[in-house]
């Protein structure tokens, strides 16, 4: 089938079009999208790109951070000011990957990718979108209800640095070393005060879920191995993993607390 391709110069223009066809989809970096492409997806027939990359653009606003949703994962590791996702964006694929993949891209990653979106749950992050008056919809909404998104065009994320050095925590675990996709990620933000807690889990469930039972058991309980004891008991607690061709589900709640152990207590392995 052939494919068309629509450019605009501005995203909300690229948003209308966007809105008013079923069959197209926004092109981020198309990692993704052109594999679908190559493998003859009937899914959808037009291509919708914004042509000046307003969305590769990282600046500080107010206390957070606003990172466009073009930007690519390589660009991540480039910028100082993102030094705390340097762990996360470099896990994402290989090199050739990381100078397409997208931070918008990853957000609509169905499992096993999504990595980045992961560590953004954990983060706090808000999503807004292009052509929308610039209203902030906390990362946690989107994910929730993320195909009812498909049709609008995420324009930025906003996070906020991690305040205490050590705080945020993420951890990719996979089969195939270095850059195999992910069996599950955990990313967990731990604030010293232990209030604000926030653990998130990749490929545990269709998109990016918090570990609602963990962060409760760790509300104010000492990172230490008696400390970390109730959210271990609670890693898998109310969710239900997909058994895949990386995993069983029996596998993935196995290992869930393994992995989240040694997260917390800041091991390596
Ligand atoms: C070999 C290989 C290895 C990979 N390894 C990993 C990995 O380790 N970890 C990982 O997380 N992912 C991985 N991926 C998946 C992918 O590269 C990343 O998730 C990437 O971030 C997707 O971004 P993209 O810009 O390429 O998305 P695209 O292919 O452009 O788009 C993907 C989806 O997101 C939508 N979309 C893109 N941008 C926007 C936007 N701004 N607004 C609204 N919708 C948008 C598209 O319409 C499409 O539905 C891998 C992919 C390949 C091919």
């Amino acid at each position: 089938m052939p494919f068309r391709v629509e450019t605009f110069d501005r995203i909300e223009d690229a948003a209308r079009a966007l809105a008013a066809n079923r069959n197209a989809r926004f092109y981020g970096g198309g990692t993704i999208l052109m594999c679908a492409v190559n493998a003859g997806s009937q899914s959808f027939d037009t291509l919708i790109r914004i042509n000046r990359n307003d969305l590769g653009i990282i600046r500080a606003e107010g206390d957070r951070m606003s990172i466009g949703s073009g930007v690519t994962m390589s660009q991540v590791l480039q910028s100082r000011d993102l030094d705390f996702l340097h762990p996360v964006a470099i896990a994402v694929g290989g090199p050739a990957i990381r100078t397409a993949a997208t931070v918008g891209g990853n957000l609509y990653a169905a499992a096993p990718y999504g990595d980045f979106a992961t560590a953004l749950l954990a983060l706090g992050a808000e999503v807004q979108f292009g052509g929308d008056g610039g209203s902030a919809m906390p990362i946690d909404q989107f994910l929730a209800d993320r195909d009812r998104h498909r049709e609008r065009i995420v324009s930025n994320i906003l996070v906020r640095r991690p305040g205490d050095a050590g705080s945020f925590r993420f951890r990719k675990v996979t089969r195939v070393k270095p850059k195999g996709v992910a069996v599950m990620t955990l990313a967990a933000l731990l604030p010293r005060s232990r209030s604000g807690i926030r653990v998130a889990y990749g490929n545990m469930a269709p998109t990016p879920v918090r570990a609602a039972a963990v962060e409760r058991a760790l509300e104010g309980a000492n990172l230490d191995e008696a400390g970390i004891g109730p959210a271990l008991a609670a890693a898998t607690r109310g969710l239900s993993p997909a058994s895949d061709a990386l995993a069983s589900q029996w596998y993935r709640q196995e290992v869930a607390p393994v992995h989240l152990k040694r997260m917390l207590l800041g091991q390596a392995g």
